[in-house]
């Protein structure tokens, strides 16, 4: 059969549908296939309970690339981002800590706990965006590969090498820090009250299966410092309608430049001739052809499932097999006929516009994840909360709300193995609900429908091996020139023209969309008609 397209793109997550976008406004045909109803992937908005809507896995937007934002003119494809101001931390004694994007006001709210934090705060924040100036950058590159390096490698590890010169004494010494310290170490550095430490030290173990105790942590923290609102450095952002509008908004740049989006099509291999991808076949049998494949699921899926070991050179195969995933979060998201009411600031103020954390303390978060450890889910989990209905109407009826719950622990190996989550989501869905309540005893009352994602349900419904979030833990043996594999971490892979687009890729997950775009500005160069 003779190829009617020029690239296919297996899944439409966002990452997927960026690289569609890309390679269609560069003129090459491109047929996106995805095997759920709905595209989106991760980044969906879907109506789950009658006129509430929700974003039902991913919840915040901070990460999407400027230029890919710019480049496929996301706002007149409908993107609007909303800004999400603050993180507001109820305490068991009744007390509270809220953060905002207001520095007079953060001073004070960390003044009532420490004037010495109040004082720190400020220069720690500084630290942090100077070192995600300078870690930025590798976003947006493809990796050098240090083991087989070519010029062009060795240009560009010298060139982060001279810019890693050119930083200060102290943010070279800040970066060998995060690069190999705990999130708690690294901010005991800084600060000496907990409920400010825990908080912060969240951020460092979203999406992998460690403490905040564990060395490498710190480096995530970073990971989510470098995000990017309408130029404000950092700042998290909802996208109106939910992270679905996200990828709807890629889409349509995709359409309009001239892609084709089909649902329902789940592949089940990659067709591979000669050493080379020559198409897809879906899992009802019907196979598309085209000179080049681009994959948007994890290497477990794409390598293993769809193309098959005995393809693979063994010391990939040995590398994919040993990448972690080990899922490790859970989401509960609810509809409410009510505003929460917190014990520790009540009534229906600013703070609850924001981030809502239950992270009270480090022994706390430590324990939590000392559940995990044993193969249990947290019995007093983490949880991320936001209530996006406060700031955009769109996504409940009048006077009502959702309210998106991210939670950690939820390890997607219970000791009694991971089929047993359809025994224990629901309890896990109590555990959530009855911690919040710890803190807003009115939850429970105002809950109209609940809807429990437990890493198992992540693994079966979106394809995201072990329920990791991000394809694979955001590890450091598993970023930058180690993601997936190395010596694979170009987007190219041991299949001639197969490349890998999704989070799997570096930068990894988040909703960044750099993997799609770098993904596909490697197919250009590499596919590129050489002119006579
Ligand atoms: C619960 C949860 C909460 C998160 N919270 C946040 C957050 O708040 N902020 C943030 O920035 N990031 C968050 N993330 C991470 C972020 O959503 C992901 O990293 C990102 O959306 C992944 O995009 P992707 O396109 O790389 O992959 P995916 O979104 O995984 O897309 C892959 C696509 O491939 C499809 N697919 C799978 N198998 C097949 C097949 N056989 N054939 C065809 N198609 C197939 C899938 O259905 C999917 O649509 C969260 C993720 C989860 C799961």
């Amino acid at each position: 059969m003779t190829a009617q397209y020029d690239a296919i793109v297996i899944g439409a997550g966002h990452n997927g549908l960026t690289a569609a976008a890309y390679l269609a406004r560069a003129g090459r045909k491109v047929l996106v296939l995805e095997r759920r109803h709905i595209i989106g992937g991760a980044a969906v908005t879907e109506e789950i309970f009658p006129g509430f809507k929700y974003s039902v896995c991913s919840y915040v937007v901070s990460l999407l690339r400027p230029e890919i934002i710019r480049d496929l003119e996301l706002a007149r494809h409908g993107l609007e981002m909303l800004p999400l101001d603050g993180t507001f931390t109820p305490m068991p004694n009744g007390d509270h800590l809220w953060r905002t994007d207001d520095p007079a006001q953060t001073f004070r709210a960390i003044a009532r706990h420490s004037r010495i934090d109040a004082e720190a705060y400020d220069k720690y924040g500084r630290a942090m965006v100077e070192m995600g100036r300078f870690a930025k950058p590798l976003l947006a590159m493809t990796p050098p590969d240090p083991f087989k390096p070519r010029m062009a490698d060795v240009r560009a590890l010298r060139g982060i090498l001279k810019r890693f010169r050119a930083l200060p004494d102290d943010e070279r010494y800040n970066q060998l820090q995060l690069l190999t310290m705990s999130a708690a170490d690294f901010l005991d550095q800084w600060f000496e009250t907990d409920v400010l430490k825990a908080t912060m030290a969240a951020s460092g173990i979203i999406g992998t299966f460690l403490g905040v105790r564990s060395p490498g942590t710190a480096y995530v923290l970073l990971h989510h410092y470098m995000g990017d609102i309408d130029g404000a450095f950092r700042s998290w952002g909802l996208a109106r309608g939910g992270t679905g509008a996200v990828s709807d908004a890629i889409a349509a740049a995709a359409v309009t430049a001239g892609a084709t989006i089909r649902v329902n099509a789940a592949v089940g291999k990659i067709l591979v001739k000669d050493g080379r991808a020559t198409g897809v076949a879906l899992e009802n049998g019907n196979e598309f052809h085209a000179p080049v494949v681009l994959s948007s699921v994890d290497p477990r899926l794409t390598f293993q499932k769809m193309v098959g070991e005995p393809l693979l050179p063994s010391d990939f195969v040995d590398d994919i097999r040993r990448y972690k995933f080990r899922g490790s979060s859970g989401k509960v998201n609810l509809a409410l006929d009510a505003l929460p009411d917190f014990t520790a600031l009540k009534g229906p103020g600013a703070h609850l516009r924001g981030a809502i954390s239950i992270s009270p303390g480090m022994e706390y978060m430590e324990r939590a994840y000392d559940d995990a450890k044993y193969g249990q889910f947290s019995r007093r989990p983490y949880i991320d909360i936001v209530i996006p209905s406060l700031t955009d109407a769109s996504v409940a009826p009048p006077g009502k709300h959702v309210m998106s719950c991210f939670v950690q622990y939820a390890p997607y190996e219970l000791s009694e193995g991971p089929a047993a989550w359809d025994r224990q989501g629901e309890a896990f869905g109590d555990a959530v609900v009855n911690t919040i309540a710890e803190y807003a005893p009115n939850l429970k009352d105002i809950i109209l429908h609940r809807q429990v994602l437990t890493p198992l349900d992540i693994e079966r419904d979106f394809g995201l091996s072990e329920g990791n979030i991000f394809q694979g833990e955001l590890s450091l043996e598993q970023l930058f020139f180690l993601r997936p594999a190395p010596g694979w971490a170009g987007y190219r892979t041991p299949i001639e023209r197969l490349y890998l687009c999704g989070s799997a890729a570096h930068p990894g997950g988040g909703i960044m969309g750099a993997p799609g775009m770098n993904a596909a500005k490697r197919v250009i160069a590499d596919t590129k008609v050489k002119k006579r």
